[in-house]
């Protein structure tokens, strides 16, 4: 079926053709009445109903968060746009899009353009801080970490993606599937809220337009988050919300140090958020060292 909610989820749901008018009056006569949805089971009963949510959004996130929907912020699975019209776009911006050639060459061409940065990889700041001269620090890592996880350890979910690639005989097969020949599946994702162990498979060659009688698919299984892993998600919760801003506090207490991006603010945002926000921190330390060389 269609994700995000939309008018072919719908129409799929009943087995024949409608329009946005019933979705709407049927979604009106299913949603529970809450004024202010306070965590991420009543954001979603409150826009489609019980079915719909048990349907699409339960498992998932327990699944994803070893948490009951319940027990997220609103913000959390309210990210998912629900739609009465033909729209199955994750994202609610009008401009989308991706770097070309990828994030990587994206950096690579940012380095390239900038004589002045020395990139050193596989290092701990800690055994280099002493000997990189500078007057401001932008940190980009857990908060938590940077000041020695003094109140205690910020929780964080990890994933374990599992790449499969095939080849131009064995798509053949799928070829019913993915609806045209080259391909896996039929869309760059499909999520799989309730049956299996991982959420959703990616085939990125839909995005990319990679003309390539081969394909690979990534199956993105939620783990929990350990050091030494990758800590993709902050977990949105009014207890780390607390937790998160005693270190914030502790931050706003250096002004010579920034906190930027996902992890180094606690917060679940996207790339172009992210972009957002170093480019606003930016603009603001060019104001305050305009002049001067850093
Ligand atoms: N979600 C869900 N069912 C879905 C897709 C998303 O319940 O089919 C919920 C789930 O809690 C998920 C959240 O909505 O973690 C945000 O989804 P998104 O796809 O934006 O997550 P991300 O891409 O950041 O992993």
């Amino acid at each position: 079926m269609d994700f995000p909610i939309n008018l072919n989820t719908f129409e799929q749901f009943l087995g024949r053709d409608s329009t946005s008018e019933e979705f709407e009056a049927w979604l009106a006569s299913k949603r529970v009445p809450i004024e202010n949805p306070a965590n991420s089971e009543e954001v979603i009963v409150s826009q489609v109903g019980w079915e719909l949510y048990e349907k699409f959004f339960k498992n998932y996130t327990l699944k994803q968060w070893k948490k009951d929907p319940r027990d997220l912020d609103a913000s959390v699975c309210g990210r998912i746009p629900i739609r009465t019209n033909r729209d199955d776009r994750y994202l609610r911006e009008d401009f989308q899009a991706l770097p070309r050639e990828g994030y990587h060459r994206m950096f690579e061409r940012m380095l390239a353009a900038s004589p002045g940065v020395d990139l050193i990889l596989d290092t701990d700041y800690r055994d280099i801080i002493g000997k990189v001269k500078h007057d401001h620090l932008i940190v980009t890592g857990p908060i938590d970490e940077y000041f020695d996880y003094c109140f205690g350890p910020l929780p964080y979910r990890s994933l374990r993606f599992e790449n499969q690639s095939f080849g131009p005989e064995q798509l053949q097969e799928r070829e019913l599937i993915a609806g045209k020949p080259g391909y896996w599946q039929p869309a760059m994702q499909v999520n799989y809220p309730n049956d299996e162990e991982y959420t959703r498979i990616v085939e990125i060659k839909h995005a990319t337009g990679q003309e390539t009688p081969s394909t690979t698919i990534v199956r993105e299984y939620p783990d929990d988050y350990a050091p030494g892993k990758e800590a993709y998600y902050p977990i949105p919760t009014p207890e780390t919300a607390a937790l998160y801003r005693q270190y914030a506090e502790k931050g706003a207490d250096l002004p010579n140090v920034s906190f930027v991006g996902r992890l180094a603010t606690y917060r679940y945002y996207n790339m172009d958020q992210v972009v957002g926000m170093a480019l606003a921190e930016f603009e603001k330390l060019r104001e305050r060292y305009e002049g001067r060389k850093v």
